[in-house]
Formats: structure tokens, sequence, C-alpha cells
């Protein structure tokens, strides 16, 4: 075999793995449509994932995403404050989305046509895309992650929608049903960055800031219990299940966001520990 045939067959074997190799630019996670890696390079690189600046917190920790159709192939590029420009590419993994049709909803509220929804849709929408905009340059994310709510997975990520018969928008996160009443806890540390009682389509609606534009969102809740600004620790409540909003039962729906792009929130937990 020769030399270069080994490292080849060393890189692939750590590509496999979900991790590539260590430099100066180190990164691991999960390479996959819905998925989530972080790593690290040398503080004050500057780090674009194809030609999109990526923030880089000041010990150099950055993270990143991949939207549900994410391209097959994504190009990382870290120029150092000294030394040498590096470029990795990244295989995604490619997934299948299911179809899920849920017929019973209120009319309303898949058609909207009064101009105070409209109003209301629009003020949410604002309000929600305010906090994806969002750059804090922390890493509360380091603490890991947990299932804010076990339970019955009603819907999972990237399933195309079918609503009251009519196409919608792809269902962007995890559904967990469980009794109204069951206390809502945030997945990892982070800052309360909005509490809303009253969204039409989420109804009861809080997100928390990660850190590094990650988000996490959690709607139709019974009720909230923190407050914007909090800080909370992995585990905390946040509220109960409910049905508020577009809901037909109650259940948590569950949304992880890298800025704009919708993660799947089940590739940053284990399995239930209830085993459902
Ligand atoms: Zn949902």
């Amino acid at each position: 075999m020769t030399f270069l045939l080994r490292i080849f067959l060393a890189a692939a074997a750590l590509v496999a793995a979900g991790a590539y190799p260590a430099g100066a630019l180190e990164i691991s996670g999960t390479f996959i449509q819905g998925g989530l890696a972080t790593g690290k390079v040398e503080p004050g690189t500057k780090l674009t994932l194809d030609g999109q600046p990526v923030a880089v917190a000041p010990n150099g920790s950055f993270i990143i995403g991949f939207g549900r159709k994410a391209k097959a192939k994504m190009v990382l590029r870290a120029e150092p404050p000294e030394g040498q420009l590096e470029e990795r590419e990244l295989a995604i993994e490619k997934r299948k989305y299911k179809i899920q049709r849920i017929d019973g909803l209120p009319q309303r509220k898949v058609s909207p046509t009064k101009p105070e929804d409209l109003a209301r849709i629009k003020s949410d929408q604002i309000q929600i895309a305010e906090v994806r905009k969002r750059t804090t340059l922390k890493t509360f994310f380091d603490t890991g992650f947990m299932w804010p709510v076990e339970g019955r997975i009603s819907g999972v990520y990237g399933s195309q929608r079918i609503l009251n018969g009519k196409p919608r928008s792809p269902h962007n996160g995890v559904d967990v049903a469980a009794p109204r009443g069951t206390p809502v806890k945030t997945m990892g540390d982070g800052i309360v960055a909005l509490v809303n009682e009253d969204m039409f389509f989420t109804g009861k609606t809080v997100m928390i800031d990660h850190g590094l534009g990650l988000t996490s969102v959690y709607i139709h809740m019974d009720k909230t219990t923190v407050k914007e600004g909090d800080f909370v620790t992995k585990g905390t409540q946040i509220g109960t299940v409910g049905a508020t909003g577009r809901a037909t039962g109650p259940h948590l729906h569950w949304g992880v966001s890298w800025f704009k792009t919708a993660l799947d929130p089940a590739l940053l937990v284990g399995p239930q520990k209830t085993g459902k």
C-alpha cells in the first residue's frame, strides 16, 4: 500500500465515524440533512460555509447546521489570522421524508383570510425571525441536549404536510404527544429569547438562544413559566404541554434552528429514557 493510499484510508475511516481529521480546523457531528456539527478553529479565524460567514466564539468554537435539503457537498473554509488557509469538503447524507396528512384542523388556521389574522401572522413571523437572526457569541450548547418532554412521537422532522387536504410547508420539528400540563424543559442551557402567550399558529411559544445562532422553540404550550432574558440550564422547566395555536390535541412541537435553517431535533438527543 502506498503512503498516500494509507493517508486516504485513514481519512475515510474518520469521515465514516462522523469526524474529520484534526488539524487547525476540527469538526465533528452528524453530517446528514437536518444534522448539526460543532468544531474549533484558531480564535480570530474567518470561517465560511459555502461562502456564508459562520460565527466563531472568542475561544474558537463554532457550530454549523445542515438544512432539510442541504446539498450533498458543502465547503467549510477557514482563514486563520496567521498561517494557512484551510478548506474542508463536507459530505452531507441525503434523507427521504414522509408525507403526513392532518385533517380536522379549523379552516381559519389552515387558510387564514381575515385581515386581523394575517396581521398577527406577520407580526409573529417577524418576532420569530428576529430571534433567529441573533448571534450571541456564547457556547451554551456545550453542555449538551435532552428531550424537552418524553412521549409518543406524533410528528417527525421534514415531513411534507397536507393539512385539511392542502399542501403546506414541511414539518420543521418533532411533535411529542403528552398529557396537557406535562412539564416542558429546555433542551439545553441558554437565554430565554422570546415568550409569547398567543401566537396565531404556535399558541404559547418560548424560544431559547443557545449561542452562535443555535435556537430552540417550544410551541402549543398550555402555560409558560419563564420570562425573556432569563438564563436557563438544561432541564429547567419553561412551560407545560398544551394545545394552543394550530393543534388537534395536546403535544409539544419542538424545533431547533441554526439561524434560519431548521434542523432535526431528534438528531441532537439519544433515545428517550422511558423507551417511547
Ligand atoms: Zn409540529
